[in-house]
């Protein structure tokens, strides 16, 4: 889908005529209809390190923008704490699950700092020497955003690219058993789980906001005197026939950072919330004719 197509652009009234879309020959084609309902997930891609697919551009978004409607909370970006860090823009996910069963963040030197001390006491715990405890009583098992933030300040303050999971104090062939995706990516790239210290770093995961959508995914037009397409400048009017569900939908549910997992969830009631809302929409639509119909369409195809 390359853009939403309007009755008229001009309207301070808009309403969904249809989509231009690219064919795999590089021809645009549209799809007149009067109901859009955008899933085009989220924009991880607009950072240089995302756990996203490349697919994550933000497409449905700027679409519904260029068409007139709002968005809210934009600048709530959730970055995942620990994504395997090789170099590579598409790194993979190191599951926060590690961390819960006992994996350590630290930097090189805390790592030394520990491997010295187990000289005169075997029994000297990796959590007490993790740059983490200086920001949360909780250490490594810190909430997502307090680890990606320490994590963050602390690449800032050394200049480097990346800090070390560690798993050498755990039972290898547990981990192995409990995370096989991740000991496979590991060996793939030359490390073993429960031997070798990860390389990790912060990595864009999940836009919080987008567009701004009631209760049934119905998307609000903005106020069009404004430059400004955020919430603040939210009108009190749908943009009719548009709807908008998962990532790329803002329903408000994940406040200003999303608990992990929430978002399938919400996917899940509000595809179905919205999926009900666009059958009643097209019942009601199917009963006026379209203006499209009367030429604007064609001429828009030519
Ligand atoms: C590595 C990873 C792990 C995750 N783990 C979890 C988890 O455990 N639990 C959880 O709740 N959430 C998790 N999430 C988040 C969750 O997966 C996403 O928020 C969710 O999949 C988004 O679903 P969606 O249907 O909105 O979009 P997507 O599933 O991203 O689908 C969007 C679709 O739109 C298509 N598209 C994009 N642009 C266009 C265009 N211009 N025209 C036509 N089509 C287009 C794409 O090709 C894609 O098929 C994870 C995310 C990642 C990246």
């Amino acid at each position: 889908a390359l853009d939403l197509i309007l009755d008229d652009r001009d309207s301070d009234e808009r309403k969904i005529a249809g989509l231009w879309c690219l064919n795999s020959d590089g021809s645009v084609f549209t799809l007149p209809s009067r109901a859009v309902l955008i899933a085009t997930g989220g924009a991880g891609q607009l950072w240089r390190h995302t756990t996203n697919p490349s697919v994550a551009t933000g497409d449905g978004i700027t679409m519904a923008v260029r068409a007139g409607a709002a968005v809210a909370d934009l600048e709530f970006a959730q970055f995942h704490p620990t994504a395997y860090s090789n170099g590579d823009s598409n790194p993979f996910l190191i599951s926060e699950a590690v961390r819960g069963d006992g994996a350590v963040l630290m930097t090189a030197e805390d790592l030394d700092n520990w491997h010295q001390a187990k000289q005169t006491d075997s029994s000297a715990d990796p959590n007490d020497f993790s740059f983490m405890r200086q920001t949360d009583a909780r250490g490594s098992l810190a909430t997502r955003d307090i680890v990606a933030r320490a994590i963050d300040t602390e690449l800032k303050r050394s200049g480097r690219h990346h800090v070390l999971l560690v798993t050498e104090h755990l039972d290898a062939a547990h981990l192995a058993s409990r995370f096989p995706n991740i000991a496979n990516k590991m060996l793939k790239n030359g490390l073993k789980i429960g031997i070798d210290a990860i390389p990790v770093a912060p990595a864009a995961h999940y836009i919080v906001g987008g567009l701004a959508v009631n209760e049934w995914g119905e998307v609000w037009q903005r106020d069009l005197n404004s430059d400004d397409p955020t919430f603040s400048t939210k009108s009190d009017r749908l943009v009719d026939g548009l709807f908008a569900i998962g990532e790329t939908a803002c329903t408000g549910l994940h406040g200003a950072n999303r608990l992990a997992s929430n978002s399938l969830l919400e996917a899940v009631v509000f595809s179905h919330r919205s999926g009900v809302r666009v059958l009643e929409w097209l019942a009601a639509a199917a009963q006026e004719k379209p203006t499209y119909l009367n030429g604007e369409l064609m001429d828009l195809q030519t």
